[in-house]
Formats: structure tokens, C-alpha cells, sequence
């Protein structure tokens, strides 16, 4: 259709020449500058990343009215304390995974994972359709800040090895790089967890001061070096089965917003969420590829140690529901949403790709 048969139709001349004519009626948009603080250094490029392309959105959406500045972490805050730069007002957002503050409160850990919670399509879904939004919001909100979902990783890998775990007994002992409730859980295991900072790793393990350690998935931990220090390449990340990323705003910036300007960053934040879960599909197999072809060595976790673990995980689940009600809350919404999901996505979703990863092709 021609432009201008198509402007008739729709009737859009008349009105873009009623707006050109009477300018008087159009809100002036106000200039607002904001800094970001992510939690993430720039070489995880596709975490960092996700935050910068949701500040790129606003800024272009806004025509250059609402600014967001992104700082990596430590530059303005530590990694691990945007929320609280946040809730103090000395940024006004921050890309974050909620669940660094679980030391604050376990409650905070549904804005990222649990161990074995949901994949990234069952925490889209619950967090657009199911209630996750409005119940980590009302959470979010007692304590100062908004949260709008903006990325996933994905299901993580197991981490790396330098021996061979093939039963529950392989595991006594086994000095690992793992935090959080992963860790908690790895202790009930009889592994040893221990809390080093990423840039630490490839060092703790090359000496042997660590016997495992695990980062995220092939893409990032192949920019540093694992495969080198460690032969066998464990999965599945059991406790970070597609931990999500959240912008968080504080409470009084966001309410400060025009409804325009809210509109534009709810928009950014749907798209980094897009952009960070595509953009690590999309790196990850040609990674994968790489390490296998320098002599890592795939493994799965055996079952056992997988059963214990999903064991030791519902105990801590029932222990802290027991004394903490905002978790209950939202807990009660978050497992029963995975147990419906899980028996529908298993009818067709994972034997369609089961069949294609085994078909000849
Ligand atoms: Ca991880």
C-alpha cells in the first residue's frame, strides 16, 4: 500500500495535522539523568550487557530525555551491594540478582533461583501470568525498591572438576567454588563449599587450594580458562536451573516517573530479558563446541548425588517457610507453578527435543 492511501485509511493525516497545528496540548517530556550500578564486571559481557541495552532503549525511546549512565561493578558500589545503594538512594537503579541478598533476607532469592526452581521459560511465564511479579513485587516494594525482570542465564553448568565425581562418596571433601544456597546444600553433600571472587578462580584451582569450582556456562567460563586447570565439565547447574536478573529501582525514583517514562523502562526491561537469554543461547553451543575440541570432558552428576541434593534443598525450603512468612508466600506460588509446568512442558516440549537431539540428522 502506497504511504498515502494508507494514511487515509487510517485516518493518521488528519491527526498528525491536528497535532502539528495545536502544539500547545503536548506535555513537554522532562530531562532526567540516572545512574545505573550493575553488580557485574564488563567481561561478562552478556550480563553487563543486558543492562546497558535496556539504559540504550530508555535513552532512545525517550529521544535523549531520560538518560540512564551504566557502571560496572565496584565503580560506584561493590558487585555485590547495588541493592543497597538502591534502597539508599545513592543510584536510583540497579542491575542486580536478587539473590546476593539472601543474607537480608531468603525471600530475595525468588528475583533469581533456587536450587532446582524454575528454567527461564517457567519463570517468564510465572513472573508475567502466574503472580511472580505482584508477589516478589509486594516483597520488593516493603523494602524500598521496584523489580522489573531484565535477563536470565539460563540453566548454568555443574562447573569444573579436576576429578571424576561418580558417586555421592566422590564427593567428600571436594573443596568447591559455589555460594549461596548451591553451597549450603553441597555441605549437607559433604563437600566443602568456599566463596572466592571470579576473578580468583582459575588461580584457587590451578594451585589445587579448590578441587571444583563453578561460574556460570561454557560462554563465560571459557573466557576464563577453566578448561586449563580442570578436565571434566559437569551438569546440569542444579542450583541455578535459569537464575534471572532484575532491574531494581528505587521505590520513590520510580513513583517520581511520569507514566511515560515507567512505560519505556517496563519496556527495556522486557527487552533485556530477551536479549540476555537469546544472546547466551547463541554463543553457548560454538563454546561448548571449543572446550570438547580442547579435551574437556563432559559429565552428568550422578543421580544419587542429584536426589540427595533435591532432598537436602526441600528441607531448607520447609525450615525456612517455617520461620519467615514472606517466603512461604511466595514459595507456595513458585513450586506449585513448577510442578504444573513441569508436567506440561514434559508432553510435548521435551520429547520433541529429545528426539531431535537423538535423531540422526
Ligand atoms: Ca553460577
Amino acid at each position: 500500500m502506497k504511504r498515502r492511501e494508507f494514511l487515509k485509511k487510517a485516518g493518521v493525516g488528519a491527526a498528525a495535522a491536528g497535532a502539528v497545528a495545536a502544539p500547545a496540548i503536548v506535555k513537554a517530556q522532562p530531562t532526567i539523568s540516572w545512574r545505573l550500578a550493575s553488580s557485574f564486571p564488563k567481561s561478562l559481557d552478556t550480563i553487563f550487557g543486558a543492562g546497558e541495552y535496556a539504559a540504550k532503549l530508555v535513552n532512545e525511546m525517550s529521544g535523549g530525555k531520560f538518560t540512564i549512565r551504566v557502571f560496572a561493578g565496584g565503580e560506584i558500589v561493590p558487585g555485590l551491594q547495588v541493592l543497597d545503594a538502591v534502597q539508599n538512594g545513592t543510584v536510583e537503579i540497579g542491575h542486580t540478582a536478587p539473590y546476593y541478598y539472601v543474607g537480608k533476607d531468603p525471600t530475595w532469592a525468588f528475583g533469581t533461583a533456587i536450587p532446582f526452581g524454575l528454567n527461564a521459560r517457567q519463570y517468564n511465564a510465572w513472573w508475567y501470568f502466574a503472580s511472580g511479579d505482584k508477589l516478589f513485587n509486594e516483597f520488593s516494594e516493603a523494602n524500598g525498591v521496584v523489580s522489573l525482570l531484565a535477563g536470565n542465564t539460563g540453566a548454568q553448568m555443574g562447573g569444573w572438576f579436576r576429578k571424576e565425581i561418580k558417586s555421592l562418596a566422590d564427593l567428600q571433601g571436594v573443596k568447591m567454588r559455589i555460594g549461596g544456597w548451591g553451597g549450603q546444600i553441597m555441605a549437607k553433600l559433604g563437600a566443602v563449599p568456599q566463596q572466592i571472587a571470579g576473578g580468583e578462580i582459575y588461580q584457587a584451582l590451578e594451585r589445587g587450594t579448590i578441587d571444583a569450582a563453578e561460574w556460570v556456562g561454557p560462554y563465560d567460563d571459557e573466557k576464563l580458562g577453566f578448561n586449563k586447570v580442570a578436565k571434566f565439565y559437569y551438569y546440569p547447574g542444579w542450583w541455578e536451573g535459569g537464575p534471572a536478573l532484575h532491574l531494581q529501582v528505587n521505590k520513590k525514583s520510580w513513583e517520581g516517573l511520569p507514566k511515560d517514562y515507567q512505560a519505556m523502562l517496563t519496556a527495556a526491561a522486557h527487552g533485556a530479558n530477551e536479549y540476555m537469554m537469546a544472546k547466551y543461547d547463541a554463543q553457548n553451543p560454538a563454546a561448548l563446541r571449543r572446550l570438547v575440541a580442547s579435551g574437556t570432558q563432559l559429565r552428568a552428576f550422578p543421580r544419587e548425588m542429584m536426589e540427595a541434593a533435591f532432598k537436602a534443598a526441600n528441607d531448607l525450603y520447609a525450615e525456612t517457610a517455617a520461620k519467615n512468612a514472606p517466603f512461604k508466600k511466595i514459595y507456595e506460588s513458585y513450586i506449585a507453578f513448577r510442578n504444573d509446568s513441569i508436567t506440561w512442558m514434559r508432553v510435548t516440549e521435551n520429547t520433541f527435543d529429545d528426539f531431535m537431539a537423538t535423531v540422526k540428522k
